[in-house]
Order: structure tokens, then C-alpha cells, then sequence
């Protein structure tokens, strides 16, 4: 059984059914999106644009705070539909959804007016022209999101991407696709001019209808495998796209660590939504003259987790497989690096009487380079712990990894830990914490390697959903300007006899 399943189609149009992560009990059904449909939304978003495109920053940030007060009053009804697709606890849910989601309308309708505000440059070299910079909205962006954060994955990007003065199109995962559409009945509730926000639901071939028909941007959160499908076709068509992508992020627990913490950092980084989290901590390289302290605290924590899901409570820890195909590569991940000489501290085995969804809490130890526990993203519930001499081999073994998306120090020299960041070939670092990036919305986030391209979050994120466009104005409208035809020799002289003193006498300080 898989969480999603087809549903026979008497007239060619693709239907599914989802079902339950917790007892696979039926959810619902839904339809897929036709290219035709694809098409037919992007051509009235791009209409709609045109009036949001050109509406003030206070009037798009007036319906970020209207859909504001419709997630908090509608808060019992996201809840409702997240826990029942993901099986997550209520805490975990609002922690993860409901929070983050009332900080991003909130933190965007304001700050998005100062981040994106027209603004005029001072040019060093040519003082005789004015220049502004203007940020213009790209056109209809298509935000394509996975299943592990299915509400606030399309919520975020969609509040950016409109107070940036775009349209959008988003495409939730068709694993959790009623939580994806209850962004669309946000913004419908919070009064967003119609044909603004379209939301479609449906699998990978609508994905794909929406990466190839016409829109201005991608937005794409997903596995590295598909954002090198969505990547490549955007590089065709020449339009711009973010790829936010899986992860590996090593934890480096230095000799001085405050080890309580760093241990409690450990597992909520690692088994946070059951693993399921693209910046979960996926590997621990802590330093030899702690590692067993350390280690026996994490084995600890590791034990009084509860594992549950279904009930409307809070009281269990960790739910079940949102998608039930992961737990095949956690399988293969832990019984592989066993083989290959791993030891089992904690789990290690599906958990018994839970169901097929669920499996335990697993602290690995022994771990090697080789193993794919330790290279591959696990997307699930294990911690695999290697012990290194020294914090020079603990970065080396942390950027030995083809992924580069989060990571973490832990050390009471927060200096020594940033500088230990700096080397690390990852999108972000924390130092003494963990999973809070993308909860900074100051902040990019975003991967190097093969963990994607562009970053959400931050100036960055929000400026990418705009063309930034200079306009250049003359100032003093003399007859012509010195480079302009007819070419003349006295002209060529001028120029070299400027070049002469502009940059190479002390003249050039005042060119830097
Ligand atoms: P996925 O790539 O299978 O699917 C993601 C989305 O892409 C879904 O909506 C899917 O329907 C769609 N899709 C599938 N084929 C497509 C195609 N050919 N063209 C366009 N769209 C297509 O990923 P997933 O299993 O849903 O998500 C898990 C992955 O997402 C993990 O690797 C995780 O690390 C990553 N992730 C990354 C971040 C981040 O910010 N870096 C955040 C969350 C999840």
C-alpha cells in the first residue's frame, strides 16, 4: 500500500486516492491538473498580475495581514488536515506549520516594502547620470513543494512571491496535497484579488506541465533528482529557478561542547519530524575526548522518545512515515552500514505493533565513510555518530559529502564555532543550535552542491522573485557625450589622458 494510491480513470484524467500514514484509513480523492489546466491558470494569473503588479506595497501587505487573521481563526482546521496527512503530533504541527506561517505573512507584509523599495544608486564613475534601481515583480512564478512541511513549504514562498507583486501558481506535493490547497482557501478567505493564487492539485506530470508551460520563475523544494529534471528544463526555456534540495548536515561536537545541550541538539535535529526534514542533522562527527559522554546522553534521549501519531494530542514525539517509500531507504541505510560493520546503540527496526510506517529511533555508531548512512540523504529517523580525533578531521569528513545544505557546531567558544562554520562547504551553519534557519527569515536559505541553487528566505529570496532594473538618467543633457561617434583621434587622446589620471595617478582613490 502506498500513501497515494491511483484511482482507475474512465476518462484519461489521473485520480488518487490518499490514505492515512498512520492506519492508511482512506483521506480523500482528488483529481490531477491537465497541462490544459496548467495553461488555462497561468493565463489568468498573468492577467491578474498586471493590477497587483502595480498595486503599493501597503495594499499587498493589507491582505498578508487579513490571511494572517484567517490562519490563526482557521488554525483547528490546518492542524486537522496536517496531523491527518502526516500523522505528526499537534505540537510538532503548529511548531512546524502554524508558526512559521503566521511569522512569514506577518514578517513580509512589513519588511518586503523596505527590502524591495525603488532606490537610487550613487555612481562612482558616472556622477553625471542618476540611477535608480527598481524591483519588478517577474510575472506568474510556479512554486512546485514536497510533502514534510506541506502547508508552510507553499505558504512561504507563495507570500514572497505576491508581495513581490507576482501571480502564482503552486503545485503541492500529491502526498499531502489538502494541505497545500488550504493556502489557496487562505488567501480566497483573506480577500486576494481572484486569479492571483491558483493552486493545483496533482502528481509529477502536473509538475512538470507547470515547469514547461510559460511561467517567469520556478520555485522548486524537492529531491535532488527531480530539481535536476525541473533545473535542466528551466535552463532551456532560459527562465530563472531555485532549487531548494535535499541534505546531509553533519553535526561537529567540538572537545569543549556544552554536551547537555549538544546532545538535546543532536536528537531534536535528527528526529525532529521523524527525520523528515531536508536540514535534519544526518550525521555526527564529535571529537574523541567527549564522544563517549556524549554519546551515552544521546542514547539516553534517544530512549525517552515516544513514538505515536493519530490522536489529536501532543503527547508522542515522533510520528510515522509521511511517505511510506522512505522508510525502505532508512531500512536499507541502517541494515546496509550493520552489515558493513555499524553497531546498533538504540532502534535500529521497525517499531513493533506501530504499523509498517513507523520505525524506531535508531543511534548508530561505528560508522565509516563508506557506508551510505553516512553519504546519503536518510530522510528518516537515524543518527549515525563517528568519532574523530581531532575538529580539522570533523571538517574535512563534514565536507566529504556531495550535499552541502545545513550544518551545525557545537563548542563554548562561539568564535572558534563560527570560524569552524566558515569552512564548511554548506548553504548555512548554526553554532550551538539546530533546524532554526529557515525560521530566520532575515536570512538566505538555501544549498550549495547538490543540495540546489538560489536560496529562499532573506533579501536574497525575496529579490528573486523580482528583475532588479536599473534605470539610468542623464542628468545635464549636454549635445553628446565624449564616447559617442564620430570616432576622432582628439577623441582618443582625451580618453587615453583620462585613463592617464583616473587610474594612474592618486586620482584613483576617489574612483574606488
Ligand atoms: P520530489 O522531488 O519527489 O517531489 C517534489 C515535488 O515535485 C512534488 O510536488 C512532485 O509532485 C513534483 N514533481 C515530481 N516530478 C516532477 C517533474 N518531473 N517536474 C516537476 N515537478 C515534479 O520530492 P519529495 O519526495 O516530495 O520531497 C522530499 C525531498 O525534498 C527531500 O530530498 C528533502 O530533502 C527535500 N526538501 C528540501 C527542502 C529545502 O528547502 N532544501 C525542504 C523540504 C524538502
Amino acid at each position: 500500500m502506498a500513501q497515494v494510491e491511483p484511482i482507475p480513470s474512465i476518462d484519461g484524467r489521473r485520480r488518487y486516492q490518499t490514505l492515512s500514514p498512520v492506519d492508511g484509513a482512506p483521506l480523500g480523492e482528488f483529481e490531477c491538473a491537465s497541462a490544459q489546466d496548467v495553461a488555462d491558470a497561468i493565463a489568468i494569473a498573468r492577467e491578474a498580475q498586471v493590477a497587483w503588479g502595480r498595486a503599493s506595497f501597503d495594499a499587498r501587505a493589507e491582505v498578508m495581514r487579513r490571511a494572517l487573521a484567517v490562519v490563526m481563526a482557521r488554525k483547528d482546521d490546518i492542524l486537522d488536515i496536517v496531523m491527518r496527512e502526516t500523522g505528526r503530533s499537534r505540537m510538532e504541527s503548529t511548531v512546524m506549520e502554524i508558526f512559521p506561517a503566521c511569522d512569514s505573512l506577518n514578517f513580509h507584509a512589513r519588511r518586503a516594502k523596505k527590502i524591495l523599495a525603488e532606490r537610487s544608486v550613487g555612481l562612482h564613475l558616472l556622477r553625471h547620470k542618476r540611477a535608480r534601481i527598481a524591483y519588478r515583480p517577474l510575472g506568474v512564478i510556479g512554486i512546485i513543494t514536497p510533502w514534510n512541511g506541506p502547508f508552510i513549504m507553499g505558504l512561504n514562498p507563495t507570500v514572497q512571491a505576491l508581495m513581490a507583486g507576482n501571480a502564482v501558481v503552486l503545485k503541492p506535493s500529491e502526498v499531502t496535497p489538502f494541505s497545500g490547497k488550504m493556502v489557496g482557501e487562505i488567501f480566497e478567505e483573506a480577500g486576494l484579488p481572484p486569479g492571483l493564487l491558483h493552486v493545483l492539485l496533482g502528481d509529477g506530470e502536473t509538475g512538470r506541465a507547470l515547469v514547461e508551460g510559460g511561467v517567469d520563475k520556478i520555485s522548486f523544494t524537492g529531491s535532488v533528482a527531480t530539481g535536476r529534471k525541473v533545473g535542466a528544463s528551466c535552463g532551456q526555456q532560459l527562465i530563472p529557478c531555485t532549487l531548494e534540495l535535499g541534505g546531509k548536515d553533519p553535526m561537529i561536537v567540538c572537545a569543549d561542547a556544552d554536551l547537555e545541550r549538544a546532545a538535546g541538539g543532536a536528537v531534536f535535529g535528527a528526529f525532529m519530524n521523524n527525520g523528515q526534514f531536508c536540514s535534519s542533522t544526518e550525521r555526527v562527527y564529535v571529537h574523541k575526548a567527549v564522544a563517549e559522554a556524549f554519546t551515552a546522553k544521546v542514547v539516553e534521549k534517544v530512549q525517552a522518545l515516544t513514538v505515536g501519531g493519530g490522536a489529536a494530542g501532543s503527547d508522542f514525539d515522533m510520528g510515522p512515515f509521511i511517505m511510506p517509500r522512505q522508510i525502505e531507504t532508512v531500512d536499507r541505510h541502517v541494515t546496509r552500514a550493520v552489515e558493513a560493520g555499524a553497531r546498533v546503540l538504540v532502534g535500529g527496526k521497525r517499531a513493533g505493533g506501530q504499523g509498517r510506517y513507523y520505525y524506531e529511533p535508531t543511534v548508530l555508531a561505528d560508522v565509516t565513510h563508506d557506508m551510505e548512512v553516512m553519504t546519503e540523504e536518510t530522510f528518516g529517523p537515524v543518527l549515525p555518530i563517528m568519532v574523530v580525533e581531532s575538529e580539522r578531521e570533523a571538517v574535512r569528513l563534514a565536507n566529504d559529502c556531495k550535499y552541502g545544505l545545513g550544518a551545525t557546531v557545537w563548542t563554548k567558544d562561539k568564535q572558534r564555532g563560527e570560524q569552524i562554520g566558515r569552512q564548511l562547504m554548506s548553504g548555512s551553519v548554526c553554532v550551538n543550535d539546530s533546524s532554526v534557519t529557515y525560521g530566520a527569515l532575515e536570512v538566505p536559505f538555501g544549498g550549495r552542491r547538490e543540495s540546489g541553487v538560489g536560496a529562499v528566505n532573506g533579501e536574497a529570496g525575496l529579490k528573486g522573485y523580482c528583475h532588479a532594473q536599473p534605470v539610468i538618467t542623464d542628468r545635464f543633457g549636454l549635445k553628446e557625450e565624449q564616447v559617442w561617434f564620430p570616432y576622432t583621434q582628439k577623441k582618443l587622446t582625451g580618453l587615453e589622458r583620462a585613463i592617464k589620471w583616473m587610474w594612474g595617478t592618486p586620482l584613483r582613490k576617489l574612483l574606488e
